[in-house]
């Protein structure tokens, strides 16, 4: 049983009379003691998607079609569970964690304070009992301590030290899943290989499952069991790692691989994929990497293909794929 069933979500934004397709019809699923890393560009839709699995998408967007399964059918699609059956599931069977602390944590209140709240809500225990849990989760995340630094406020804490707040936070009352919207992306090098480090030993111990969205594929190769590969909305290829990695089949896929260190072709410099995501608004017609892609047909620009599965757990869309058209750049 898949611990989460996504199927076929859109997520559109409704502004000055428009459509915007953020996500549109995304299907995936999500095994336990897994990470699903979505991968792609600013602005491919990889936060609007995991927004929409937690129900947290404001005005003026709007989930219009999908269900996502927590735990099979039975328990109830989230998309369609009422606010208050949300606020149950939200902080204590899925949490989610940010690209920037800063933003998300209150900076008046102790950073103790605020790793209790979720316990206090989701779980039962005295006032003492949480506190002592509250620094627990302190030191499991790696903060020296944690006794001493209970009350200090998130400005007193270093980047790499408030992200492991905001993982204490989220792990605080063991979910199923665990969220996590770059949650590197702010940091530097060193930080950024520790806390995918404390991500990693947490998930064995607590037999999460993850979704990790990111832009860098190192982290992806480091992190992930299975990859979606998003752009513009739709996902391109979905498989597990390593066959994605070994042979990527869509140019865009193949693009971002390229764009790695060491990957490339190009001698001294890293690779690029020309141009950039286009606005919703400005959609292509047809695949909607058309305008980017260097091996565009006159057919990618007339009708969007289909993810279709080419090999095995391997799903794929693009035309060349589909037509067993070799790889040949324009
Ligand atoms: Fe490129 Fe065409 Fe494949 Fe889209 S369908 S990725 S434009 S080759």
């Amino acid at each position: 049983m898949s611990l989460l069933n996504v199927k076929n979500i859109k997520t559109y934004f409704f502004l000055d009379g428009e459509e915007l397709p953020a996500v549109d019809d995304v299907s995936f699923t999500l095994e336990q003691n897994r990470t699903l890393a979505i991968i792609g560009e600013s602005g491919s839709g990889k936060s609007v998607l995991v927004l929409s699995i937690m129900k947290l998408v404001d005005h003026p967007g709007e989930i219009i079609q999908g269900e996502a399964y927590f735990m099979g059918e039975t328990e109830g699609d989230l998309l369609r569970m009422k606010e208050k059956e949300m606020q149950k599931i939200r902080g204590n069977e899925i949490a989610m964690i940010y690209q920037d602390p800063m933003s998300t944590l209150n900076p008046l209140i102790p950073v103790g304070k605020q790793i209790e709240e979720a316990l206090y809500i989701h779980k039962k225990g005295s006032k003492k009992e949480i506190r002592k849990k509250a620094m627990e989760l302190m030191t499991d995340v790696g903060i020296p301590d944690a006794k001493k630094r209970y009350g200090d406020l998130p400005r007193q804490f270093s980047g790499g030290m408030r992200q492991r707040i905001m993982i204490a936070m989220a792990i605080s009352c063991a979910p199923k899943i665990l969220i996590a919207d770059e949650p590197t992306t702010a940091l530097d090098v060193t930080i950024q290989a520790e806390i995918l480090d404390l991500l990693k030993k947490l998930q064995n111990e607590n037999q999460m499952a993850m979704i990790l969205n990111t832009h860098d594929l190192g982290v992806v190769e480091d992190m992930a069991h299975d990859v979606c590969v998003m752009y513009c909305g739709k996902i391109m290829e979905k498989a597990p790692k390593e066959k994605l990695f070994l042979n990527p089949m869509n140019p865009y896929t193949i693009g971002l691989i390229e764009c790695m260190p060491g990957k490339g072709e190009a001698k001294g410099r890293l690779n690029a994929i020309e141009g950039y995501v286009p606005h919703p608004s400005d959609f292509p017609k047809g695949c909607r990497f058309s305008n980017r892609c260097p091996y565009a047909m006159d057919k990618c620009h007339e009708t969007l293909p289909e993810l279709k599965e080419v090999a095995p757990e391997h799903h794929v869309r693009c035309w060349l794929v589909e037509d067993g058209i070799p790889l040949i750049r324009n």
